[in-house]
């Protein structure tokens, strides 16, 4: 099949009358080599039920339907939108595409159940798009994606690294992350002032904890990195209803009460959120 290069993704964009937008964090992939490798390091086989986010003018969308997987592609662009099933028609009229006209961050229902995710992210929402469609999409028990670099490192850190935050620890309730590979700067258009990653992630087997642990322990998360400095018996003292409080359940965990949030896992936070949901019954 033939994909997309720097020529049609111009003429597309052109015929559109598409300017892309940082606010949507457009840059589309320009390099049929990167989809091919993209493609590949996600594994993607034939009938796989893929979800993209932000499919663009369809760059990626055609190497996935070239791996003849089963797509979903979620586009809030409308003019985007309503191109690519035109585009796709007229160069890969036997694929299985399904397009959603739609802000990722609200999508809840899919016409199929995805089990992968394979995506050039828009940017500026890759985590909060990761994190929404691991809640919202049991099947999706694996994917890569393509994210800025920094936020790529971020999600794969181990704990007790400078870079280790909130995401590194939402990602990991949700299962293994790592980094895939690099991206060239040049393979997009237009050229982004940052460099990306692919991340890889598998889905865990079986949920460490419920809803109501899961929302607990995601607002200690951010208690403890939104005051980075601060020891967690204060930082998570705002959650837990005081210091006191706190203290007694890291130490009904088995934490230090002295300790930061950067030294502890996704287990560790779910420890003091069970130690307090036992607590107040
Ligand atoms: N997949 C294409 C490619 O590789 O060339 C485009 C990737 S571009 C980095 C990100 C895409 O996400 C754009 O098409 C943009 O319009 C879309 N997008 C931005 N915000 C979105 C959102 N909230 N929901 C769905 N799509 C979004």
């Amino acid at each position: 099949m033939n994909l997309l290069g720097p020529a049609e993704i111009r003429d597309l964009a052109e015929m559109l009358d598409v300017t892309p937008t940082k606010k949507l964090g457009q840059n589309f992939v320009v390099d049929a080599n990167t989809v091919r490798k993209i493609v590949k390091v996600a594994n993607v086989e034939a009938g796989d039920a893929v979800i993209e986010i932000g499919p663009g003018l369809g760059s990626l969308t055609l190497g996935l339907l070239e791996a003849e997987a089963r797509v979903v592609a979620v586009e809030i662009d409308s003019r985007l939108a309503e191109q690519l099933p035109k585009t796709v028609a007229a160069l890969a009229p036997e694929a299985e595409l399904t397009v959603v006209h739609q802000d990722a961050l609200k999508v809840t229902e899919l016409p199929l159940a995805p089990t992968r995710l394979v995506a050039n992210l828009p940017y500026n929402i890759s985590v909060p798009v990761l994190l929404h469609l691991l809640e919202h999409f049991d099947s999706l028990t694996s994917g890569v994606v393509m994210v800025q670099a920094e936020v790529g490192h971020r999600l794969a850190a181990e704990p007790g690294s400078k870079i280790y935050g909130s995401p590194s620890v939402k990602a990991e309730w949700y299962g293994d992350w790592r980094i895939a590979g690099t991206v060239s700067r040049q393979v997009f258009w237009p050229v982004p002032n940052v460099d990306s990653v692919l991340v890889g992630f598998e889905r865990r087997a079986d949920q460490i904890g419920t809803l109501e642990e899961r929302a607990l322990t995601f607002a200690l998360v951010d208690a403890a990195f939104g005051q980075r400095r601060k020891m967690l018996r204060q930082s998570l003292g705002q959650v837990l209803g005081g210091a006191d409080v706190a203290t007694a359940r890291l130490e009904a965990a088995g934490i230090a009460p002295t300790a930061r949030g950067e030294a502890l896992t996704v287990h560790d936070f779910l420890g003091v959120a069970r130690a307090h949901l036992a607590a107040i019954g």
